[in-house]
């Protein structure tokens, strides 16, 4: 027997005209390309949304296809969230800092029809404009007055956003279709081969973005002062976008600028009592924050300093509480979730718990929200128990979980079961706290036993002289590889080989010291703000550990 209820498809425009109707004056600051800040609010985006929409209707865009933007988090990018997707075309968000060929690979993989693109991205977009092959219209996105020279792009095929998008309607009755129907599409930057396509459809990012913003994942409501850095042309901005939408929560958006200062400046001003981004950018404000001792974070007011795509290291974890006030705590996912499928929070039971015994619990990259299974398993695929020991491959399984690639690329994913193998190695404990050991591929093997390198980051991170710490393995003649440290120090801090090893030693197993410290001015990073390991251990890989001879 079928229920009585409405069957009403679960649409991302759904979200923009709630926000505009109940949280209309909720104000959404964008600190532009251009320089200055723009003012704008929940119902001014509701409006230019609608915009979009007549827009892309005048160019003949149809339902499914897709619609490329090369920018920097905006009002008009939000606007785009919203427009592109609700007009029933897929809102494809391109990441500007990949390398030349693969943002021509995937944009022209995807076949982009249009091309939105920040002013900061002319010189980019000249470049590879010649070797598009699909974008028909490209889009400025700004006034008149900075309309930048892109002597790649065809007289006439070159717009304003403020000419073609700024004369439209606001009025706009949005499509109903197919929740299934795809969204939008986001390319994993992938260390080896192309990249590959994770295509949202509406019901996974509505179903996301109920679940996001609970009080147990991201604690976001009406109240909530968001300070958006993770760029929304990396997996949705962890979906942020629609969960502000859904509570009303004022968004302060940084634009290009994501240094120590402007960062600051932006949350002091806006009042910002909330932040996203990965641990990296957090580290360049506190670079800021040690050059400014005159300045005191708390006044802030900062609750909540929300990390992920890399582990969130206790160092971080104890200076936020300490000179902000605030809890760091981090989700884990991945383009390919969503990407929220665990979210490092306390249960009531830990209140009694001391601040450092509560910090090595937000140490774990978190428990699983309702509506992700999780499992890890061994190498011949069985289920490995929970019991924070056991640790194997992490495979995951839930409505906002890809089932494939665009265009089949990779092959088949699913196992029988239909869970979806993510490449990361963990523990779960029986809280069900999954803790990251590492990613498949950046695991050590020593003499057949594995160095975590996240656990060793972590401790490295705790001497005060180190800024960022990358561990990887090294090729050893007897252990067959053994962990080599790599650091870069803060500014204006020293330390030695030995400094550093001494207080590993206190933090770690012996069998687990880096054989080596290297230290550097700054380490390699991928598009996405991670490590990339991949290039240290190509460079490293004829270091020379002390007491091996070559
Ligand atoms: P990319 O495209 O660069 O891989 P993703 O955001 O999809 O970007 O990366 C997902 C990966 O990032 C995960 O598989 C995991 O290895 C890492 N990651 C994400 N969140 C965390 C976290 N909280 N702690 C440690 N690693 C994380």
């Amino acid at each position: 027997m079928l229920g009585l209820m409405q069957d009403r498809p679960l649409l991302i425009s759904s979200l923009i005209d709630y926000a505009a109707a109940f949280h209309g004056d909720a104000e959404i600051v964008s600190r532009l390309p251009e320089g200055h800040v723009r003012r704008s609010s929940w119902r001014e985006v509701g409006e230019v949304s609608k915009q979009v929409a007549n827009a892309l209707a005048e160019w003949g865009v149809e339902a499914g296809d897709r619609v490329a933007t090369l920018a920097w988090n905006s009002d008009r990018h939000l606007a785009l969230y919203f427009g592109v997707s609700g007009s029933g075309a897929v809102m494809h968000t391109v990441n500007p800092r990949l390398f030349r060929e693969q943002i021509v690979y995937i944009i022209n993989h995807a076949e982009d029809r249009i091309l939105f693109f920040d002013i900061t991205f002319a010189a980019l977009v000249a470049e590879l404009a010649p070797e598009l092959t699909t974008v028909t219209t490209y889009v400025a996105m700004t006034d008149r007055e900075h309309m930048p020279e892109v002597p790649g792009v065809p007289e006439g095929v070159l717009l304003c956003w403020d000419d073609v998008i700024g004369r439209q309607s606001t009025h706009y009755d949005w499509p109903e279709f197919d929740e299934r129907s795809a969204s939008s599409l986001c390319y994993t930057s992938g260390t080896t081969g192309n990249p590959k396509g994770v295509l949202y459809s509406h019901r996974s990012t509505m179903l996301h973005t109920l679940m996001a913003a609970a009080r147990d994942a991201n604690d976001v409501h009406s109240g909530s002062v968001i300070l958006l850095v993770v760029p929304m042309f990396h997996a949705n901005a962890w979906g942020t976008p629609y969960t502000a939408a859904m509570v009303g929560a004022k968004l302060v958006l940084p634009g290009p600028h994501l240094d120590g200062e402007s960062v600051y400046q932006l949350m002091k001003a806006e009042g910002v009592n909330q932040s996203q981004g990965v641990p990296t950018v957090w580290m360049m404000l506190f670079s800021y924050l040690d050059e400014h001792p005159e300045i005191d974070p708390h006044e802030l007011g900062l609750r909540i300093a929300g990390t992920g795509g890399a582990a969130l290291p206790l160092s971080m974890i104890e200076r936020f509480d300490r000179d902000f006030g605030a809890q760091a705590m981090q989700g884990w996912g991945m383009t390919e979730t969503s990407p929220l499928c665990v979210i490092g929070r306390l249960l009531p039971k830990h209140e009694g718990l001391s601040q450092s015994e509560k910090n090595q619990i937000m140490l774990k990259q978190g428990r699983g929200i309702c509506g992700v299974e999780l499992k890890i398993v061994d190498d011949d695929g069985n289920r490995l128990p929970w019991d924070g020991k056991a640790f194997g491959e992490v495979w995951l399984r839930g409505p906002w979980i890809a089932s494939g690639y665009y265009r089949g690329e990779g092959g088949e994913k699913l196992d029988a079961e239909g869970f979806f193998p993510t490449g990361d190695v963990a523990t779960i404990d029986p809280d069900g706290y999954l803790q990251l050991v590492d990613r498949a591929k950046d695991v050590i093997k020593s003499g057949g036993e594995w160095v975590s390198s996240i656990d060793l980051e972590n401790a490295a991170l705790g001497h005060p002289a180190i800024a960022e710490a990358a561990v990887i393995g090294v090729p050893h003649p007897k252990w067959q590889e053994r962990p080599l440290l790599v650091a870069v120090l803060r500014t204006g801090q020293t330390a030695t080989r030995e400094d550093i090893l001494e207080y590993l030693a206190g933090e770690v197993a012996k069998w687990w010291l880096p054989d080596d410290v290297v230290f550097v001015d700054e380490l390699p990073h991928t598009a996405t703000g991670k490590i990339l390991k991949l290039e240290l251990r190509k460079r490293y890989r004829d270091h020379e550990l002390p007491g091996v001879s070559s």
